[in-house]
């Protein structure tokens, strides 16, 4: 098998609370709590969970946006968590980010081909003025927006144009993985489906890894190959997308997948609406962390965290959940079968 292009080993992101005069330490933040994944070159991996579950940190420290706590980032075999600035640096160009926000994400003060050159220039990527004005014509091509306008300034295109130009922006750096930070949520549903259509069309042209972060499941069911679902700090379950969509193996996916509208008129998955808040990063619950808010929750789950391990899946091999029920005989498990298994028709 060949090496993953990233690979992140129990990832812990604890953010220090501080108060008084002195700034003294009072507690931790746990943001992300022992993560692990790895995503292979040409996959796209979704990591999927609702705001504020931590999924936007795994990204940033992925980037190395802040050093982590604990844990490993490993880009292409090579370990980037305690790498110092000098030798990351190379290694910054092969891992670029798509932001929710393409407004502001863009330079308003620069034109298109200043904001397409600035990283082809950084990185060394042209030999001379003519190499970088013939890459910031192709990644114009490779994002279809006419070469004509990298002239013009980013206020002058749409919302969808934009994440054109800050997807042509993460590409001018040639990565080999792209990290998309809920890049298609603020977009129009139809630009939603413009955009996603893009990236996969540049995923099979260029072999690139994709880090899909999002809230929006329905959008995951489209693009990804796999899934990993998080809840406060933690994956609890990751599974290629057929698997996850189909017969999900842990009660939180179950309920997140039951608020996805069924493509199909007349068809409808009952709806499971969990009850109360996530609790707080500061003070996760005790032994599984969903426990407050699961309806098949029993006395272990509340002493006991699961493990994150395979569990059995008709539909193959890979997919692993974190929940006691699996230890239950099959008939007392309500995740055994495979409920979902109507969602597969439309897949
Ligand atoms: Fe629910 Fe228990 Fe499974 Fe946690 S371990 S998800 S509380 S059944």
């Amino acid at each position: 098998m060949s090496t993953p292009v990233l690979q992140v080993n129990d990832l812990k992101k604890h953010f220090p609370i501080r108060a008084g005069f002195f700034g003294g330490t009072t507690g931790y933040v746990y943001a992300v709590d022992g993560v692990s994944f790895d995503i292979a070159k040409g996959e796209t991996l979704s990591l999927v969970g609702e705001s504020g579950c931590g999924k936007s940190t795994v990204g940033k420290a992925v980037l190395r946006l802040f050093d982590i706590t604990d844990g490993q980032v490993i880009l292409d075999g090579q370990r980037i968590d305690d790498m110092p600035s000098g030798t990351l640096r190379p290694m910054r160009r092969r891992m670029q980010v798509v932001f929710q926000d393409p407004f502001s994400s863009l330079n308003p003060r620069m034109r298109v081909r200043d904001i397409l050159a600035e990283p082809i220039r950084n990185f060394g990527l042209a030999k001379d003025a003519a190499e970088l004005e013939a890459k910031v014509a192709g990644l114009m091509d490779k994002v279809r927006l006419p070469r004509d306008a990298v002239g013009r300034w980013p206020h002058e295109f749409s919302g969808g144009q934009r994440q054109r130009i800050g997807i042509a922006r993460a590409l001018a750096a040639e990565p080999d993985l792209i990290i998309c930070d809920e890049a298609v949520s603020a977009l129009d549903v139809s630009v939603k489906a413009q955009i996603v259509n893009l990236l996969q069309d540049l995923q099979r042209e260029l072999g690139l890894a994709l880090l899909f972060i999002s809230h929006d499941l329905a959008i995951v069911e489209h693009m990804t190959h796999r899934v990993a679902v998080m809840y406060l700090g933690k994956i609890v379950e990751v599974a290629p997308k057929r698997s996850l969509f189909a017969a999900p193996k842990h009660p939180y996916t179950e309920a997140l997948l039951s608020a996805v509208p069924v493509p199909e008129p007349g068809a409808a998955r009952e709806r499971i609406i969990l009850k109360g808040d996530v609790p707080s990063p500061i003070n996760p619950p005790k032994g599984c962390r969903f426990h407050t808010r699961c309806p098949y929750a029993f006395d272990r789950c509340r002493v006991e965290e699961p493990p994150l391990r395979p569990v059995a899946d008709a539909l193959g091999e890979g997919h692993v959940a974190a929940c006691h029920l699996h230890d239950l005989p099959a008939e007392q498990n309500p995740l055994a079968g495979s409920k979902g298994a109507a969602i597969l028709a439309h897949a």
